[in-house]
Formats: C-alpha cells, structure tokens, sequence
C-alpha cells in the first residue's frame, strides 16, 4: 500500500537545522563553524558565490590569529612591520614595530579559507542564496530569492553592515555610521612601495585617513571618512594614489561600503536571532579595522547558541558577553580616535611632531595590533589625554 502523505505537510516541509547563518563573511563562517564543531546542525548562506570580492583593506591585526585553531599563512600576501604615515602625501614619519603587527589578505581568498574551515567542521552552505524574510515565531525561517526555504531553532545574523536580516528583525537600529572606499591597483614601474610597510594618510577633516596596503601583486588603496562625505572618497583616493605614483597602474577594483559602529546598548539580539559582526556595529573607530571582531563575535555567537540549545533558548547570554568583552575595548578604541583627530585638528604640527618623536604611543599600538595589550589597557595607562577625550567626547 502506498503512504499516505499530507498535501499540506509536503508544502510546509522544508530543510531542518539547529542555526541557520546568514552571511559567510568572518563572523558567519567563525559562528558556523564553531557551532558545527560542537555538534550542531548549521546551514550557512550567503548571497554571492565564493570566492567573492568584498571592499576592505584586508589589514588583519596578528591578534586576529590567536582566535582561530587553525593558520592562515596560505592566505597571507605580506606581513606588515612598518608604518609610514603621512599628511596629505607628505612624508611625515615612519615607525617599525619590530616584529610584523598586521597580515595583509585579499579578501577572497581570506573569507574564502574560513568558509572552507566551517564546512569542513561540518557546516553545509547554500550560495547564491539572498534572504528576503525572515519569520521568527518560537524558531527560526527563512526564505530567499528563487524560492529556498529553511528553517532553525536559531539564526546567526552575519550579513554585514547593511543587515537587511537585521533590519527584518528590528535588530541593530540607531547606529552610527561611516564611509569607506578601496581602489586596488597593479604597481607601474617607479610607484613607492615598500612590501613591509603600511602607509597611512591624515589630514583629512574633521577626521579619516587613507591608506596604502601592500598586497603580493597590487595596491590596496583607500579612505575611512565620516558618514556624509562618501562624495568626495573617490577623488581623495585618486589623489592619494598619484601621490604614490601609482597614477599609471591599472585599477583592478574598486567600491565603498559603509563601516557601523555600535556605541551603546544598541540591541543585538532577541528572541532566536543574533547579530555578529557587522552587522552588530563591532568595528572599531581609530582605525575602522572590524575583521578581528567579526571573528571575535562569531565565536561568541556560537557559544550563547550553544547556550541557548542546552537551556530555555534565551540568547541574552550573547548580549552579555559583547558587553563585558568586546565593548570596553571599542570604546577605548573611539577615545583614542577622538584624542588623536581631536589633537591633529587643534595642533596639527605639535601633534604630528609628538607622535614622531613619543615612542610609547607606537609601541602601545603595535602591542595591540599584536595583541599583546588592548586599547583598554593603553588608555587606563594614560589617564591624562584619553580621560579628557572621554569626558569631551561624552559632552560632544
Ligand atoms: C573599504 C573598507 C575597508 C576596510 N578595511 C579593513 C581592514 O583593512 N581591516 C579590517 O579589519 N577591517 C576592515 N574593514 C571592515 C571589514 O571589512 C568588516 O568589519 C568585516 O568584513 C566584517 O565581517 P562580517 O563577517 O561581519 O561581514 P562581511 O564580511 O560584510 O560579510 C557579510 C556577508 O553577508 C552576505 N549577505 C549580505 N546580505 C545578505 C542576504 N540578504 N542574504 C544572504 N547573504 C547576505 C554578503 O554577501 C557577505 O558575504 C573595511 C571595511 C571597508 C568598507
């Protein structure tokens, strides 16, 4: 006899897991993982096809590697121990580190080997998949372009600073933003370049800075400006690169996309869902870096859904955590930029001049780059300076 199946049943039916990631970024590809390796049952989709471009910098801090089980050599293209800085394409001063503070990646290739990592652990993936809905009632569903369905008890909401998943769920509002540009351009002959040395550019108003990245066979360009200013990113950049002489090198790609930052006690999580990375607000405002706290939070992410699973389902836990770890430190992170723009407006030569010539400040910052030390730790050090900025910041 055949079985007697439910029209209704095979329509509702769709494909079952313990979380659902949206977005295959470094905080959707750590969460992921990390949960897949505990056990879980964990889809991860992304709305592009990997390898898939995405406008960064692509300088990872070296504490980024203390976070993941596994190296990422194979995806390095140089490692920085120097920095250049400059004002408005004028050589200023350079500082070396000593031991390399950062690994320049593409991008690609970066995201490419932490997706890899996650279905390896045991993550299934879904590309090509853009979700347009979420419904969350008791667990999680969610329903893309083309159709795909799925559904979970938890969803990890790793979609980037957009965060149209977010959005949807009435998760991260309010946030403050900014604009960012990256131009990657082949080196011609005669550009100033240097494979170990990061070129950072001030002296734009009222703060942002641009920067020259090396990679093994191009010139990561860009800008980090305050939000409204996204017009003038591209000329300033263009300036920047004749400036280096890279004039003549040819543009292998270029997009902006914003950077959000959460300040507060912006709502990062409710009911089964969560934001990681991104999408949370975690980059931090002194330098716009935000890979080291995508990854930062998707482990994070993974531990409260673990949580969560093995309790009552509440994700509060997850809220906790970024609070007490991942908060102080960007918080510390936008004093520190508020002294540093702040003195560069007010005394701009005195200030330069002070940052050549006072060696701890560099040695404070290579040591977080490192990870030796924290900005938390460097502000509490100074009381002087970063308190001031603090309590101007708070009347600003
Ligand atoms: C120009 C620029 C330069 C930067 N440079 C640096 C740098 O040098 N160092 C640094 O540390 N940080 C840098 N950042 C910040 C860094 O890029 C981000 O903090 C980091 O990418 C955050 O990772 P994530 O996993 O949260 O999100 P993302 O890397 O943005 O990944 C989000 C993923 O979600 C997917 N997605 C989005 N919407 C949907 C949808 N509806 N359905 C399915 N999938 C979806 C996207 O395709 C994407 O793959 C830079 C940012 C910009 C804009």
């Amino acid at each position: 006899m055949l079985p007697v199946v439910s029209l209704a049943a095979t329509i509702n039916e769709v494909e079952r897991f313990d979380t659902i990631v949206i977005g295959a970024g470094p905080a959707g590809s750590t969460a992921a993982r990390e949960l897949a390796a505990a056990g879980a049952r964990v889809l991860i989709v992304d709305r592009a096809t990997f390898p898939r471009y995405k406008a960064c910098g692509g300088g990872v801090p070296l504490r980024t590697e203390r976070l993941l089980p596994f190296p990422v050599d194979s995806v390095v293209e140089q490692s920085v121990s120097r920095i250049e800085v400059t004002y408005r394409g004028k050589h200023s001063f350079a500082k070396r580190s000593g031991a390399p503070f950062a690994h320049m990646v593409m991008r690609e290739r970066f995201d490419a080997l932490l997706l890899e990592k996650a279905q390896v652990a045991g993550a299934a993936f879904r590309a090509g998949t853009t979700v347009r809905r979420i419904e969350q009632d008791g667990g999680i569903r969610i329903h893309s372009e083309g159709g795909f369905e799925a559904a979970a008890d938890f969803a990890v909401c790793a979609d980037g600073a957009h965060s149209p998943a977010g959005k949807q769920l009435g998760l991260g509002a309010n946030m403050a933003e900014c604009a960012a540009w990256e131009v990657e351009v082949a080196a011609p002959a005669g550009a100033r370049t240097s494979s170990a040395t990061a070129v950072i550019d001030l002296g734009y108003d009222p703060w942002g800075y641009a920067w020259l990245f090396p990679k093994a066979r191009v010139g990561s360009f860009g800008i980090v400006l305050p939000q409204g200013q996204g017009n003038q990113m591209k000329a300033l950049t263009d300036e920047f690169i004749a400036g280096r002489g890279f004039a003549g090198g040819s543009v292998q790609m270029a997009r902006g996309h914003k950077i959000r930052f959460r300040r507060g006690d912006e709502v990062i999580a409710g009911g089964r869902a969560l934001l990681a990375g991104d999408a949370a607000g975690l980059a931090d405002e002194f330098t716009g870096e935000g890979i080291f706290y995508a990854i930062d939070s998707g482990r994070t992410a993974a531990r409260a859904t673990l949580r969560a699973m093995g309790t009552d389902g509440s994700l509060d836990s997850y809220t906790r955590e970024i609070d007490t770890q991942i908060m102080p430190e960007l918080r510390a992170a936008r004093i520190v930029a508020f002294m540093f723009y702040g003195m560069l407006r007010r005394a701009r030569r005195p200030w330069l001049f002070a940052s050549n010539h006072t060696g701890f400040l560099w040695d404070a910052f290579f040591a977080t780059q490192r990870g030796e030390s924290t900005y938390a730790r460097e502000t509490g050090r100074l009381p002087l300076l970063p308190k001031l900025a603090a309590r101007m910041m708070e009347q600003a």
